[in-house]
């Protein structure tokens, strides 16, 4: 049992915005699942990154939010985190996931990401769904994945912005694959869930059941709190 009192989570407190909405059971998850998984996995640092405790923290918090609820074995097919700088991916990626052994995280942006919560951006969440999707198959999996990607793809066609960045058609594309979706679909639901309710509930509802987190209930409205500080 990790108390709050705990090193990783009073860091977490000051430094990754999601921790202070989860409830004392949601953190204790959370800190179990991260304490394990930094001990079972390595982290690499590039040169241009100081290696830290703190950095590989923050990547298994964030893992936890995504594996926690799954039969993932705290990720326990990950075996080797690399925390890269800007120069890592030609300043155009900010991370990526092989299969299940390995992910690389910029980070910069992880640590900015975590600091504040924006809406669409955790890279970390980014990786580690994709490690989720390749152990689960959850791409395409659900009727509401699916149509949820169809209303995406119909609101393009008709030049219609909404909650799903450009980019996830782009990849899509070059990739020849529809898991980007998932992806990115789940860092929205992670730093903005009410713009995923708004866009498409039953997508909404999926991901509830599959991150085990109503995130809506929890975290205040990221829309609401604009509109009040205008
Ligand atoms: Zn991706």
């Amino acid at each position: 049992m990790i108390d709050n009192a705990h090193p990783i989570a009073l860091y977490l407190t000051d430094n990754w915005f999601i921790y202070p909405w989860l409830t004392k059971h949601q953190q204790q998850v959370v800190l179990s699942f991260a304490e394990r998984f930094c001990d079972e996995t390595e982290f690499w640092f590039t040169p241009s990154i100081v290696p830290s405790e703190e950095l590989a923290w923050l990547v298994a918090a964030n893992a936890a939010l995504v594996g926690g609820a799954q039969a993932t074995n705290c990720f326990a097919g990950v075996r080797w985190v690399y925390l890269v700088g800007d120069d890592a991916f030609d300043g155009e990626l900010s991370g990526d996931a092989r299969g299940h052994s390995t992910v690389r995280i910029n980070a910069f942006d992880l640590v900015e990401e975590s600091q504040e919560r924006i809406s669409g951006q955790q890279i970390a969440i980014h990786e580690f769904a994709h490690v989720l999707d390749a152990l689960f198959g959850i791409t395409d999996s659900t009727p509401a994945l699916r149509d949820a990607l169809e209303l995406h793809l119909e609101n393009r066609r008709n030049g219609i912005e909404d909650i799903i960045p450009d980019v996830v058609f782009e990849t899509m594309v070059e990739q020849n694959t529809r898991e980007e979706f998932f992806s990115y679909v789940s860092e929205i639901f992670f730093t903005d869930p009410h713009g995923i309710l708004n866009f498409y509930p039953p997508l909404y509802n999926d991901l509830v059941a599959i991150y085990g987190l109503n995130l809506a209930k929890q975290l205040p409205d990221l829309n609401a709190e604009a509109i009040n500080t205008k």
